[in-house]
């Protein structure tokens, strides 16, 4: 068994960061077996500072998606690093990436460069507001777009005004929506939806393609912007964008996450028709042109179009998905998983406050194998058939842990 103390680094943190830590990563908040702190990763593992090593099933909560300090991407990281990384504006790959990305997504005319997903799904939503003159957007209930007042999920700080311009609807429910687009009426500017639903604290739910297809619809009637918030999803399921599928193409996709392989970089793309409302708005920031993690997205997405990293990943996540079903039925247990096999969760049955998954979860993260209860987890391209089956033996033994209490 694992045995975790942060290497003294929690107390010292608890003087000198707010909280000791915060945000989505703050590991008190679902685990009490995993560590806060991690020294070094290394493919779909991960070394915590006391030196214990973890099958990773979060990759970073998204961005590792070919593998942690993936070759090809360090590569490209170390080439631009040699030439510089925050000039005075962007650099040749900025262009390059630029024209990959319009290659790659479907429905991408052009793209723009930023940080973090809150840096994309806010310029969508500017975008669209300055694209229609038009100031109501909706929103699902429960999604998750970012951590600024408009849409963090935690009221602390935040003032009615912060969303006096937001309705929310039921995903996957598109009447929900056609009510929320009549109370809006001739004001309304965008519909922002993520490809899936993947809030956290319940199952998670596929779009039901007439709901896609729907929203599309109203929007083309309306002349309110599509926004896809793609920030979780993108460049893990569908290179050319998560709705791909399912035949519907948004006007506007907000990226991040998984664009460099952990590189800190968002990018959103649009069509011809909002390229004036694009370039109409203000947005940058410091770090915003900066190179190297626009190299280390050139290598991703790159590595994720020309080599079978996408289908590997689906196998992968289809065999933990099979394994997991199997040794819950050999315990007894029944469980729920959801979502698509490469962002996968597990549940048990019947547990609604989550706190037999979280038992098993911490079960697991004792014996090696970083998993999380209620937020859904990420496979990479680096996870290969014997790390699958090694995990399932390790979490083997958190099964029958939670069956024997
Ligand atoms: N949208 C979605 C769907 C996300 O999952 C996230 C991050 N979890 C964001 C937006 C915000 O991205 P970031 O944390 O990079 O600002």
């Amino acid at each position: 068994m694992i045995d975790v103390n942060d290497a003294g680094l929690a107390k010292r943190a608890e003087l000198v960061i707010p909280g000791g830590t915060y945000g989505h990563m703050d590991v008190r908040s679902f685990s009490s077996t995993l560590p806060q702190y991690m020294a070094s990763g290394e493919g779909c593992r991960i070394t915590d500072v006391d030196g214990n090593t973890y099958l990773d099933f979060m990759c970073g909560w998204g961005p590792v998606v070919l593998g942690h300090r993936n070759r090809v991407v360090q590569r490209a990281v170390a080439d631009q690093l040699a030439l510089g990384d925050c000039l005075n504006g962007g650099s040749s790959v900025m262009v390059e990436l630029a024209e990959l990305l319009v290659d790659t997504v479907a429905h991408a005319d052009w793209a723009m460069l930023a940080k973090n997903g809150t840096d994309a799904t806010t310029a969508c939503v500017t975008i669209a507001r300055a694209a229609t003159g038009r100031r109501k957007v909706l929103i699902a209930n429960g999604a998750y777009h970012g951590a600024v007042p408009w849409c963090t999920p935690v009221a602390a700080g935040v003032v009615p005004e912060d969303r006096a311009y937001l309705d929310y609807f039921e995903y996957n429910a598109l009447a929900s929506v056609r009510a929320a687009a009549e109370r809006a009426g001739d004001d309304l500017a965008a519909i922002i939806v993520c490809p899936f639903r993947h809030d956290v604290h319940r199952d998670q739910e596929l779009a039901d393609p007439v709901f896609a297809q729907g929203l599309r619809e109203l929007c083309d009637r309306t002349g309110a912007v599509l926004i896809l918030d793609d920030v979780r999803c993108g460049f893990r399921l569908d290179l050319a964008g998560s709705w791909e599928p399912l035949g519907v193409r948004p006007d506007l996709s907000a990226w991040s996450k998984a664009i460099a392989n952990g590189y800190a970089l968002a990018a959103i793309t649009g069509t011809d028709a909002l390229r004036s409302a694009a370039e109409s708005i203000y947005t940058t920031g410091s770090f915003w042109f900066s190179a190297v993690s626009m190299a280390a997205a050139m290598a991703t997405i790159r590595e994720l179009r020309d080599t079978d990293a996408l289908s590997r990943m689906r196998d992968c996540g289809q065999r933990l998905r099979d394994g997991l079903a199997a040794q819950a039925r050999s315990h007894g247990l029944d469980v729920v998983q959801s979502g698509p096999v490469q962002m996968p969760l597990l549940r048990f049955a019947g547990d609604d406050d989550f706190e037999l998954t979280r038992r098993w979860c911490d079960e697991a993260g004792a014996r090696g194998v970083y998993l999380h209860p209620y937020h859904n987890w990420f496979l990479s391209s680096a996870h290969t058939a014997a790390d699958i089956d090694e995990a399932l033996d390790r979490i083997d033994g958190a099964f029958a842990a939670v069956a024997r209490r």
